[in-house]
C-alpha cells in the first residue's frame, strides 16, 4: 500500500526509530507520544482495522502481541507492566488505516 505511511515505514521509504523486528511484526516509536514509552506494533502486511479483520489475520494479530511481551520484556517491564491499546474506526480514535498496538508504559498510564 503506497499511500499508508505504516506501510512506507515497514519499506524503509520513510524514517521511523524502530525498536523491534521479526519476519512478522514491526515496532516503532510514536512519534507524538502520549507516555514515556510509546511505541507502535505494526502487522508487515497491510491489514486496515480490527473492523475489517479475516480470519487469515488472526495469527499475524496475535504475532503483534506476542512482540509486545518482547518488546516489554526487553525493556524491563515484565513485572510493572503496561498498556496496550487498539484503537477501532471513527469512533474509536483510529487515524491511520493500519492496523496497529499501541504499547504505553513508564509509569501509570492512566485514561480510559
Ligand atoms: P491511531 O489514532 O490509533 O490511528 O494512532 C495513530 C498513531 O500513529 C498516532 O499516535 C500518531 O502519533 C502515530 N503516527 C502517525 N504517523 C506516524 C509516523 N510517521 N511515525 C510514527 N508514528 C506516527
Ligand atoms: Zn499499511
Amino acid at each position: 500500500m503506497r499511500d499508508c505511511v505504516f506501510c512506507r515505514i515497514i519499506a524503509r521509504e520513510s524514517h521511523a526509530d524502530v525498536e523491534y523486528e521479526d519476519d512478522a511484526v514491526l515496532a516503532f516509536k510514536d512519534i507524538y507520544p502520549k507516555a514515556p514509552i510509546h511505541l507502535l506494533i505494526v502487522p508487515k502486511r497491510h491489514i486496515p482495522s480490527i473492523m475489517t479483520m479475516e480470519g487469515a489475520d488472526a495469527e499475524i494479530l496475535g504475532r503483534c502481541f506476542l512482540a509486545a511481551r518482547a518488546v516489554g520484556e526487553a525493556k524491563g517491564l515484565a513485572e510493572r507492566g503496561y498498556r496496550l491499546r487498539v484503537n477501532c474506526g471513527p469512533d474509536g480514535g483510529q487515524v491511520v488505516y493500519h492496523v496497529h498496538v499501541h504499547f504505553l508504559a513508564g509509569g501509570r498510564v492512566s485514561g480510559a
